[in-house]
């Protein structure tokens, strides 16, 4: 027998396209060259995919979480899992700007950019509020005299009608007593008219 019909597509092969298999009938398996590549392409596709939604499953549970996590603390700040952890715990949990309690899966690590250097843990808003603030305490500072400012001018209207009359006095918070304070230097390419 120099030739056999593959089981798959029904055509007639020379045999050597079949492989030896010693459990069958004639000693060669019963798919050709051709079936059995389309087979095995087709195979991988269905793994892959099946692979990709055990990964996307996986990543779904709380194991998956943690693996992740513990990945990107490492790659992003060079701390590991537990580092992160106990620095949650000894934080009491909260953000160490407001204070307010912060679920662990809803915590931000905030570092220096320019050092790397993990800082604390922060709630959303206040990572956020940092970066706004382009990480300068003096910016922050002055927000906090600015608020301050209209605090007192906000308790000493009685009204909204008395806090419109002081705006129209020019009386803006604090600007007054900030107004000389330097700011940052402009780019004197920057046209501000
Ligand atoms: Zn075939
Ligand atoms: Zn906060």
């Amino acid at each position: 027998m120099k030739s056999k019909r593959c089981s798959t597509c029904g055509r007639i092969v020379p045999l050597g396209e079949f492989l030896r298999y010693p459990a069958s009938k004639d000693g060669y398996g019963y798919k050709c060259a051709a079936c059995r590549s389309s087979w095995k392409k087709k195979r991988y596709i269905k793994d892959r995919k099946r692979i990709l939604v055990q990964k996307k499953e996986y990543a779904k549970t709380e194991h998956g979480r943690k693996t992740t996590r513990k990945a990107r603390l490492k790659k992003k700040y060079g701390i590991t899992l537990e580092q992160h952890e106990v620095m949650y715990v000894s934080q009491d949990g909260r953000c160490l700007v407001c204070l307010y309690a912060v679920p662990y899966s809803e915590i931000y690590t905030d570092h220096c950019h320019k050092t790397g250097k993990v800082r604390g843990l922060l709630c959303r808003k206040c990572n956020f509020m940092l970066g706004n603030a382009m990480d300068d305490p003096t910016v922050l500072k002055r927000a906090a005299k600015y608020l301050r400012g209209w605090a007192k001018d906000c308790e000493e209207a009685e009204d909204i009608k008395e806090a419109n009359k002081a705006l129209k006095r020019g009386k803006f918070g604090i600007f007054d007593e900030i107004k000389g304070e330097p700011g940052p230097e402009l780019d004197p390419g920057i046209n501000i008219n």
